[in-house]
């Protein structure tokens, strides 16, 4: 099983991922996770990415494939994988097509009007999950392992606006690549995340 997970920030790409993960038993690779961890850790990769992503830019491709490339190379990731937030421009696209073949792009579809309030209220664990401060009810810690919530840096109103601005024109246009491929399939991102979760399932 070797799947895309394409959609604009906040279109719930991640909290399918640790789901669909979980389910099938393969790895999530999340190119924004891997950042953080090496913004976390202060690494040569973390120092570069870091001025990009505070800006809500794309980190440069050179970087950027280098790390997918060198992930999916893992033993791991042999019999299949989830890449949740890569490719997201097309020389991305045709890069991966080199090594590796992707069997299913799910496009994860919301209306950009609703992105702004999931992303401005999105709060995350270091595990990978993340949450909306409407449903947390006040919590302010991990229900899957209890560490404490944080607020993404690049998670406030200009960024944000930046970042959709940049999914519009680098990103989207991949929806129309893997049509022509034939391998994408386009889910209603705008139902409750159970539901999501299950027309996923029933489309792979
Ligand atoms: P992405 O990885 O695509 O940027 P996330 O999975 O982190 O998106 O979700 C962004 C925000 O929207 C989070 O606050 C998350 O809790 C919330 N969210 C995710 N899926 C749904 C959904 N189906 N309905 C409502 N809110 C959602
Ligand atoms: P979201 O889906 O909510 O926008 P991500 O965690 O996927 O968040 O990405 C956060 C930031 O990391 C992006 O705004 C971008 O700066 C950088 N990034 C992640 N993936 C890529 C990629 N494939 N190419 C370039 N930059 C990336
Ligand atoms: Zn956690």
């Amino acid at each position: 099983m070797k799947i895309i997970l394409l959609g604009a920030p906040g279109a719930g790409k991640g909290t399918q991922a640790t789901r669909l993960a979980e389910k099938y038993q393969i790895p999530h690779v999340s190119t924004g996770d891997i950042f953080r961890a090496n913004i976390k850790n202060a690494t040569p990769i973390g120092v570069v990415a870091k001025s990009y992503i505070d800006k809500g830019q794309l980190v440069p491709d050179e970087v950027t494939v280098e790390i997918v490339k060198q992930r999916l190379a893992e033993s791991d990731c042999e019999k299949g994988f989830l890449l949740d937030g890569f490719p997201r421009n097309t020389f991305q696209a045709e890069e991966l097509d080199k090594f590796a073949s992707v069997e299913k792009v799910v496009n994860i579809n919301v209306d950009t009007t609703k992105l702004v309030k999931r992303i401005t209220g999105r709060r995350v664990c270091q595990c990978g999950e993340s949450y909306h401060v409407d449903f947390l009810n006040g919590k302010t810690d991990c229900a899957k392992c209890g560490k404490t919530l944080y607020q993404r840096a690049d998670d406030n109103e200009v960024t944000v606006k930046e970042r959709l601005s940049v999914y519009e024109k680098q990103t989207a246009p991949l929806i129309d690549y893997y049509e022509k491929a034939g391998k994408l399939v386009t889910i209603n991102g705008d139902q409750n995340i159970d539901k999501v979760f299950e027309d996923i399932i029933s489309s792979l």
